[in-house]
């Protein structure tokens, strides 16, 4: 029994997660862009720039005081990072030295971030790399800062891709962890609930033809633990100066620590 987990809200072995999660981002793929912006109402763009102000990559050099080349590099590692969403928007706000790697399980998701990355020209600083968050295949200490965004809950064991995302952030880098929360405000709460079990999988089902993968994504949401269990989970990682805050009433929290 102390080798299962959950998927959603069914128990399942430990071993059988996974495949369950590609699943899911298999068949969402091809529309996960565009839900994202329907199932929030654009709010994970404004969660998504919360993100990239604390991943603070060096600013772009003001016109005519810094070359290109004098601009500071800056590696970030995106995990789960999917379509890539995040490492283009920390390209945006970054100088030209801002390099970004997406490390994700699945071929689809990467696909999609791949035509995103030629289709914008940047297929020269956003590299997609194939990689599951329990084992990656990179060298210690060797991103600036280290990000992962709504990915964290789909990974079976969460306390060794903590391990594996600390072991790669240089000494003095940040990792930063966007995942949906609790809302504890009275009324939202209630609000909350029914948005997400009912509005939801329709909206999967009536735009991606599926309601099942849109169910599992918010089942996984309430199985996720509290801030501050997670937070524990971050220190015996080694993460130091744990720290979190909420937005939008808890509907997401954004978990911040350091490697020092
Ligand atoms: N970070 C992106 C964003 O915010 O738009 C994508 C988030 S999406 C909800 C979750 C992603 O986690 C999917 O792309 C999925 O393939 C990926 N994922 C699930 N399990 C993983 C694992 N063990 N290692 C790496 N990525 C994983």
């Amino acid at each position: 029994m102390s080798d299962d987990t959950h998927f959603g809200y069914r128990q399942v072995p430990l071993d059988e997660k996974q495949a369950l999660v590609d699943d899911v981002f298999h068949k969402v793929a091809r529309r996960y862009d565009l839900m994202n912006d329907l199932m929030s109402g654009g709010l994970h763009r404004a969660w998504k720039d919360a993100l990239v102000t604390a991943i603070n990559p060096p600013p772009k050099g003001r016109p005519g005081r810094l070359d290109e080349k004098s601009e500071r590099a800056f590696a970030l590692l995106d995990v789960a990072g999917g379509t890539g969403d995040i490492s283009f928007r920390t390209i945006a706000a970054g100088g030209a030295g801002t390099r970004a790697t997406v490390a994700d399980i699945n071929a689809e998701m990467l696909a999609v971030g791949r035509e995103r990355a030629y289709g914008q020209a940047l297929d020269d600083v956003v590299t997609f790399v194939d990689a599951n968050a329990e084992s990656l295949p990179f060298a210690d200490k060797s991103f600036d800062a280290v990000s992962i965004a709504f990915g964290i809950r789909n990974v079976p064991r969460i306390d060794v891709a903590l391990a594996e995302m600390h072991r790669v952030l240089r000494i003095g880098g940040r990792f930063l962890c966007l995942e949906f929360s609790n809302v504890d405000v009275p009324g939202l709460d209630a609000l909350y609930e029914l948005y997400s079990f009912n509005v939801v999988p329709a909206l999967g089902r009536v735009v991606a033809g599926d309601a099942e993968p849109y169910r599992y994504l918010v089942e996984s949401i309430r199985r996720f633990p509290r801030p501050n269990a997670f937070a524990a989970m971050m220190r015996a990682a080694g993460f130091a100066r744990v720290s979190h805050r909420v937005l939008s009433g808890g509907i997401v929290a954004l978990h911040s620590g350091w490697r020092l």
